[in-house]
This record gives structure tokens, C-alpha cells and sequence, in this order.
């Protein structure tokens, strides 16, 4: 099955453009189990600090400024998860983990008007019992304000350190 991007456009142009819309984008996205809750941040590069922008590939968000990844598809850098997981798709296909032939793979996520750089979003969904459950990312394309769901719900599989 393909892994279609849908985008929408955001609220460019008006004062609140900005990650909110892809927190808004989230919060719309994704529910909380009976019992659980959802905590949504916009991601940040440890090294580089808040604001910076991220290259999607694979599944995989790469900080623009250092090339660090996010830890989207083993482990998000996140204080209630301390240890590795992995994905598994839910009802929503995952991004493509596999590269394309070449150097560069095929599945580069662009917006519509072609931008490949993007402010990224996490929600993760935690259940009752504090475990966490899923992840979904926003991508928010800061040239236009084109946005869109590109992880949508994966669950989480922890895997041994
Ligand atoms: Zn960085
Ligand atoms: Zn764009």
C-alpha cells in the first residue's frame, strides 16, 4: 500500500501562522484512549534549540542544522520513554523506511509548492496506565504554511536497550 501525504494549507499569512497550526493539526488527529492522554510538542533540536527546521526521510526527521535525527522511528528523545521502541503501522500506512534506489530516496516528503524542509510536530499518546502507545508527526511547511499528517497513529513497540 502507498503512503499518501495529504496536505493542507495551514493559516499562512495570518499573525497565528506559526507551529501552532501543526499542534492544531495534532490535536484534531489524534484521541486519547479511555483513560489515556495525548502530549504534543513541537520537536527541537537538542543542539540547536527551538525554531529549527527538520528534513523528513524515511520516517525519520533530520535536524537541517546538524543532521541529527529526531528519534521518530526508534525512540523519541522524550523523558517518559527511556527506552528504544519501534514502529508498527495502525490502520494508516507507515512512511517508507526503505531507501530508493540512488542517494536520494524517492520518498522525500515536499509540500505542494515544493519545499522539503519542514517544522515538525509530535503528539504521543499515552494510555491509562502511563505506557506509551502511539505516535503521529506534523510536518508544517515554513515557506507557506502547507501542513500535513505524516505519521498518522503508529504504535509503538518498545524493543530491549
Ligand atoms: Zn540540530
Ligand atoms: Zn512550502
Amino acid at each position: 500500500m502507498d503512503h499518501e501525504i495529504a496536505w493542507t494549507h495551514g493559516t499562512a499569512g495570518e499573525p497565528s501562522a506559526g507551529p501552532e497550526d501543526v499542534l492544531r493539526l495534532l490535536r484534531d488527529a489524534v484521541r486519547p484512549e479511555p483513560g489515556g492522554r495525548v502530549e504534543i510538542l513541537v520537536a527541537e533540536c537538542e543542539t540547536c534549540g527551538p525554531g529549527e527546521e527538520f528534513e523528513v526521510a524515511k520516517g525519520e526527521c533530520f535536524c537541517v542544522g546538524c543532521c541529527i535525527p529526531l528519534g521518530i522511528t526508534d525512540g523519541y528523545a522524550h523523558p517518559a520513554a527511556d527506552y528504544p521502541w519501534r514502529l508498527e503501522a495502525s490502520e494508516v500506512p507507515l512512511p517508507p523506511a526503505s531507501p530508493g534506489p540512488g542517494f536520494e530516496p524517492p520518498d522525500l516528503p515536499r509540500c505542494p509548492a515544493g519545499h522539503d524542509v519542514f517544522h515538525v510536530a509530535v503528539a504521543l499518546a499515552f494510555a491509562a496506565d502511563g505506557a506509551l502507545r502511539g505516535v503521529s508527526v506534523g510536518l508544517r511547511c515554513p515557506e507557506d504554511g502547507a501542513l500535513c499528517l505524516y505519521v498518522d497513529n503508529a504504535r509503538v513497540v518498545p524493543c530491549a536497550a
